[in-house]
């Protein structure tokens, strides 16, 4: 599949991974908009959130239990943000659902 997170998360493309289990991997942005910005992605490939279905509610939760935890190993004691950018008025560019983990500085609301 020409998915460039499914390559990824196969190790075809190289990645800066910060965390992996069996459901998910997290890995450093390429184009970093923070001080701190990771990506937290599932290993199965789902296109968006507007494609979740209830089949997914597990995973989506472990995607955002993995993100804090993240936050925490990382010192974000300050707070962050965590972003699911979805569909083209959303702002998404990889059709892989991602968790933008963003810390470091402070965020703006609202958003862009
Ligand atoms: P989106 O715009 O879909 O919400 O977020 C996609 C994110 O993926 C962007 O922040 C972009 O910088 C990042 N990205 C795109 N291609 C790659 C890549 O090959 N490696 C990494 N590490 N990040 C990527
Ligand atoms: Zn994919």
């Amino acid at each position: 599949m020409d998915c460039i997170f499914c390559k990824i998360a196969s190790g075809t493309i190289p990645a800066k991974k910060a965390y992996e289990d069996d459901l998910c991997l997290a890995f450093h942005d390429l184009n970093p908009q923070a001080p701190t910005h990771l990506l937290v992605v599932p290993r199965q490939h789902l296109i968006s959130l507007a494609h979740a279905t209830p089949q997914h509610a597990a995973l989506l939760g472990h995607l955002l239990q993995v993100t804090a935890q993240l936050a925490g190993a990382l010192g974000l004691s300050k707070g962050f943000r965590a972003v699911l950018n979805s569909g083209a008025d959303g702002g998404q560019t990889v059709d892989h659902l991602h968790v933008h983990l963003l810390g470091g500085r402070a965020m703006h609301w609202p958003p862009g």
